[in-house]
């Protein structure tokens, strides 16, 4: 926010025409202070700025701006000059565009205005802003540089830090898209990545029968530091909501899933923000954000096929503010849901949104989501479009919709608590005993607990009979006990019995990669490689460091004949062996 707003002040400065230029700047350091984003919008509304100042203000009402581009002469005096010149329009035009993330279109104006005016500092800035968002940082950075649009926070802040994270980055390109990622690890991220996004794209194209030419840039990055540089978002705002990537300035920036204790799932979340790129630009950028992320939720799984829009846990979390009376507004949900106050205002925002565009589907089948993406690209405003679209005033489809939050029955382990995302740097995340806390019995805990000794000491058939025996009181909902209990019985042989445990305890957390990784241990041991390969594929969209999903996935490969992939997964499992095992 505080970026946004420097940020308007250092345009300001650039794009006055000269002739209206204040010599001492009351207006930029108005324009600096801290102001609530809501009045601000309304602020600029209520003047009458000399020419078309409130870049992006569009924008910005809706989701996560791409920039509160202010470009507020607000003080420049009328009588010196109301008329822009007209290459100031066309950069603020451009800058415009931008925020809207129509990059072509930017593009069509600010290279012909360059060309013309090479030494026009807006100019200058428009072209340095455009090269910003095609990634080109170095002439970004020089561009804007010598515009003189200043420091501190704004653009020029973000293309030099985009620069400086994505120093010395690996490059991989597929039709598509091009990955960038940090020399090491990451590197075995990039093919499933990349099968993703284009399954993703081919997935969106027959849904809504549009797909974004050119190539789009993935940019992953180490840390939560390195994402908040890049996205302009805090680090405590990614970390209370639990953000992982983002979408914006004409890129997707993804954080590594090493940066959390347990992964987390990488390649849903790549499609969701490819499917946003995809909404934006099939929108005009006129989606407000429920609408937005609901679709993105929605179709956030169509590379594989599509499924259970909503989890358990979010179900419930739903099920539960419908009768506490505590659902995430419309309004709440702006700017952004990365601005929510927790990981759980957040996963209940998604879930809310997602049943909306679910409700849609069912009360006037597929078609109906570009139908509506169409319309408010033609002007109608979201409210109108989704009437208009399903045939219905949009009050009547609120109604709808929250009886639908009401009644719609939950998926299995609908009651299971929410697993926050643990990021590893993060000193408040619970220790190595908070997943034994899970367990809801005292007495199962302490069967449990007695089963680690047996454990920590080898004595596997003791160990296997005391998690046996929490097991026997609490079922198999806590993976990690479910876990233990299925190692400790393949420890001692007891193979039938440890598959079962497995796939008991994955009908309950279908997504929790240890479980998957175990059970394909047993598959590989019995050779059926099949199955072997679709667990360890499972466990590695959520967990892809995990050496041992590597190492199965390169034998499960040569078996089922795919040579090429057995080799570079051998290659891959041999990257994320810890130094001194290669
Ligand atoms: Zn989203």
């Amino acid at each position: 926010m505080i970026a946004a707003l420097l940020m308007a002040a250092a345009l300001a400065a650039t794009l006055l025409p000269a002739s209206v230029r204040p010599s001492t700047a009351p207006a930029l350091s108005a324009g600096a202070a801290p102001r609530p984003r809501s009045r601000r919008a309304q602020g600029e509304r209520e003047r009458d700025p000399p020419f078309a100042l409130s870049v992006g203000a569009r924008s910005e009402r809706k989701r996560d701006p791409p920039f509160a581009l202010s470009v507020g002469a607000r003080s420049a005096p009328k009588s010196k000059g109301a008329e822009p010149v007209p290459e100031q329009v066309d950069v603020v035009h451009a800058l415009r565009l931008l925020a809207d993330e129509d990059v072509d279109g930017a593009r069509a104006v600010a290279e012909p205005l360059l060309a013309k005016h090479p030494g026009d500092p807006g100019a200058k800035l428009a072209v340095g802003v455009l090269r910003l968002f095609e990634q080109r940082y170095d002439e970004a950075v020089s561009l804007i540089e010598s515009a003189g649009a200043g420091e501190p926070a704004s653009y020029l802040a973000l293309a030099r830090a985009a620069r400086e994270v994505t120093k010395g980055h690996v490059r991989s390109e597929s039709e598509h898209f091009v990955v960038s990622h940090p020399p090491g690890k990451d590197e075995v991220l990039v093919p499933y990545l990349v099968d993703t996004l284009e399954r993703q794209r081919d997935a969106l194209e027959r849904a809504l029968g549009y797909a974004p030419p050119g190539k789009l840039t993935v940019e992953i990055v180490n840390d939560v530091k390195e994402l908040a540089r890049v996205t302009t978002l805090t680090e405590a705002e990614i970390r209370t909501s639990g953000t992982v990537a983002v979408c914006k300035f004409n890129k997707l920036m993804l954080l590594s899933p090493k940066a959390l204790l347990k992964g987390y799932d990488w390649q849903d979340t790549a499609a969701h923000e490819y499917t946003h790129l995809v909404l934006t630009r099939k929108s005009r950028n006129e989606a407000p954000i429920w609408l937005q992320e609901g679709l993105a939720k929605w179709f956030e799984d169509d590379w594989r096929g599509g499924g259970e829009p909503l989890s358990p846990v979010s179900a419930a979390l739903v099920k539960d503010a419908v009768q506490k009376g505590t659902l995430v507004t419309f309004d709440e949900m702006h700017p952004s849901l990365a601005k929510l106050p927790s990981q759980e205002r957040a996963a209940l925002a998604y879930a809310e949104v997602v049943l909306a565009v679910e409700k849609m589907v069912q009360l006037a089948g597929p078609a109906v989501l570009g139908k509506v993406l169409d319309l408010e690209a033609r002007g109608k405003d979201a409210k109108d479009a989704v009437a208009t679209a399903l045939g219905m005033p949009f009050d009547s489809f609120l109604e709808t919709w929250k009886r639908h939050m009401v009644a719609r029955p939950l998926p299995k382990g609908g009651d299971h608590e929410l697993r926050k995302l643990r990021f590893k740097d993060d000193p408040k995340q619970g220790g190595a005993w908070a997943e034994w806390a899970e367990i809801p019995d005292e007495k199962a805990r302490g069967f449990a607990r007695l089963g680690e000794v047996m454990r920590a000491r080898g004595r596997w058939s003791a160990a296997r009979v005391e998690y046996g025996k929490a097991f026997e009181r609490v079922g198999a909902r806590v993976p990690i006990l479910s876990d233990q209990y299925a190692l400790a019985a393949l420890q001692t042989g007891a193979d039938d019995v440890a598959a079962k445990v497995l796939a008991e305890a994955l009908s309950w957390n279908p997504d929790h990669p240890a479980l998957h990784v175990h059970l394909a241990r047993l598959l590989v041991k019995r050779q059926d490689w099949k199955a072997a390969r679709d667990h360890l594929l499972l466990a590695n969209r959520q967990d892809p460091f995990d050496p041992e999903i590597h190492a199965g996935l390169a034998k499960a490969l040569a078996a089922l004949g795919d040579p090429g992939g057995a080799s570079r997964e051998e290659r891959f499992g041999r990257i994320l062996l810890p130094e001194g095992h290669r």
